[in-house]
């Protein structure tokens, strides 16, 4: 009784397929059962934009001043601002366009004022294109729970003593110590050894 060889093969190739399948039967899952359960991201993770508020009173860190829409390498946030009463830059919208941020962070290192971060917070896909461009209201609410260490800042008076103290430490001359003049004679006469 003959075998033909294809039929052999398939059957080693069976055996092959079944062990690797008993071998994985018992071992730990490496998949996870998504959406049932998910990844818990890294805390440094680069996910969606997010406007930070401040703590005590809930309002914008956001003092428009277009740095971070200016360092943007997409264009993704668009900002319109006005001039206040008070000489100091008000929002009139702020928006980021999910849709072509590539997630670099460039605009949280560019802010001075903790009012923009990238969070690990992902899953915000969706098949309406214009519906990934979030505005401020939206910016903010995903920002509220966004942990973060207001960075110290110096206050005004304090800052500008420093900053003279230091221009007076530039330019007042350092006093150099008198240099020492002691002449060795090399004339037996000057040493007085002479008869
Ligand atoms: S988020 Fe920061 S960098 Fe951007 S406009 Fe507001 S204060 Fe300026
Ligand atoms: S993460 Fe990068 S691309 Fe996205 S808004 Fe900030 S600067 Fe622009």
């Amino acid at each position: 009784m003959t075998y033909d060889l294809p039929v052999l093969s398939g059957i080693k190739n069976l055996l092959i397929g079944l062990w690797v399948t008993l071998r994985h039967l018992f071992s730990h899952a490496v998949t996870l059962q998504y959406p049932t359960e998910r990844w818990t991201m890294p805390e440094r993770s680069r996910g969606v934009v997010v406007l930070l508020s401040n703590k005590e009173t809930g309002e914008l860190n956001c003092t428009a001043c277009m740095l971070c829409a200016k360092a943007c390498p997409c264009a993704a946030i668009m900002i319109e601002r006005h001039r206040g009463d008070d000489k100091k830059w008000k929002i009139d919208s702020f928006s980021v366009d999910n849709s072509i941020c590539c997630y670099c962070g460039l605009c949280e290192e560019a802010c001075n004022f903790d009012a923009i971060a990238l969070t690990p917070k992902y899953e915000f896909s969706t098949y309406d294109r214009p519906s990934l461009t979030y505005d401020i209201h939206r910016l903010q609410e995903l920002g509220r729970d966004v942990d973060y260490t207001p960075r110290v800042k110096k206050a005004p008076a304090a800052a500008a003593s420093a900053t003279t103290a230091t221009t007076e430490a530039a330019l007042t001359p350092t006093p150099t110590a008198p240099k020492a003049t002691t002449e060795t004679p090399t004339n037996p006469s000057e040493k007085g050894e002479s008869a």
